[in-house]
């Protein structure tokens, strides 16, 4: 747990933003161009803040299949590790809830609002400004006691608490997230163009898959780890002892055709609680079949495909023809 000074000067934040929208980089992410300064000024969306409690909390789940293994297992399906377990904005709103009401315990009422990705905050900023961390190259925050894989989230509120100071960088000359990154959507150091990372293109994109990209996504169906798998810094990332973020269903490491296999009913009850779910059976359906067009050939890949070819939904349908004409050339 850091603290930032709600009132820091966030002018070149504010800049940075307004030109990576301006560039379209946010893609169908309307709500980042909406609310304006809000995000960047704390007291525009909680008149009276002080201060903002940046924490972080681990994610690894224990015994989860090693990321790299199953990314090169071309029938397997790749889910990002912080999707595996239960949705973490409950789990983390309620930790910060027991934050505040221990502050309260103990010097009686405050004011403060808690935020778990749930509001126009610039979380990785905040968790920036108030030493948690470091922005890396691929966006994210990073901390040398805990790499990248945990989840943000803050409190604003009006106690005048002792500011802590920000860290420095430790990316240095490195740049392997940049050259991993399968679709380059690292343009730059500190630069995503989200329309091409596949983050986006899985969980945020709610229509077509651009063809040209659908080859580059590989067997990720939901969300990619590369740019922390390949960063130097997750060495020193922690396993969670949190029992809500452990796996489940075997999602670390579970086949494309198993899952491009299950019913409707069966992908609303076996993903209750899951991040997952939020992204609908269609957008799920969608993003499998690309990772069966990118799969090995075989007949149990095209049977798959072959019994989703009459999907009621035009987007299941049309991604299913593309994936069996890969089979196909
Ligand atoms: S991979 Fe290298 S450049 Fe990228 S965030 Fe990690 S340390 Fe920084």
């Amino acid at each position: 747990m850091r603290v930032a000074d709600a009132h820091a000067d966030m002018s070149s934040v504010e800049a940075e933003l307004s030109a990576w929208l301006d560039k379209g980089f946010h893609g169908d992410m309307d709500y980042m161009a909406k609310h304006g300064t809000k995000r960047t000024r704390p007291a525009e969306l909680v008149p009276g803040v002080l201060r903002v409690i940046s924490v972080r909390m681990n994610y690894t789940p224990p015994a989860a299949k090693e990321g790299w293994s199953v990314l090169h297992d071309g029938n397997k399906a790749f889910i990002s590790r912080y999707a595996v377990g239960r949705d973490y904005h409950k789990v983390l709103r309620a930790r910060l809830q027991k934050l505040a009401d221990t502050i309260s315990g103990m010097i009686g009422p405050f004011n403060y609002r808690v935020f778990t990705d749930s509001a126009p905050v610039m979380e990785v900023e905040w968790a920036k400004k108030s030493g948690l961390g470091w922005r890396g190259k691929h966006t994210l925050l990073l901390s040398r006691e805990g790499g990248s894989y945990f989840f943000l989230g803050e409190m604003y509120t009006d106690l005048p608490l002792p500011v802590d100071d920000p860290v420095g960088s430790y990316c240095g000359s490195c740049t392997r997230c940049i050259d991993i990154c399968p679709t380059q959507a690292i343009i730059g150091p500190y630069q995503l163009d989200a329309r091409r990372c596949i983050s986006y293109l899985t969980i945020e994109l709610k229509g077509s898959i651009p063809e040209a990209l659908r080859p580059l996504i590989g067997n990720r169906v939901y969300g990619c780890d590369d740019c922390q798998l390949v960063c130097p810094w997750n060495k020193y990332a922690k396993i969670t002892q949190e029992a809500d973020f452990a796996v489940r269903n075997g999602l670390d490491d579970v086949s494309l055709v198993e899952l491009f296999q299950w019913s409707k009913e069966e992908f609303e009850s076996k993903l209750a609680g899951s991040p997952i779910r939020r992204i609908g059976y269609e957008q799920w359906l969608r993003n499998i079949a690309v990772g069966l067009g990118n799969a090995p050939s075989s007949p149990a890949v095209i049977e798959a495909l072959q019994a989703r070819s009459h999907d009621p939904s035009p987007l299941v349908r049309e991604h299913v023809q593309w994936a069996l004409q890969q089979h196909d050339k």
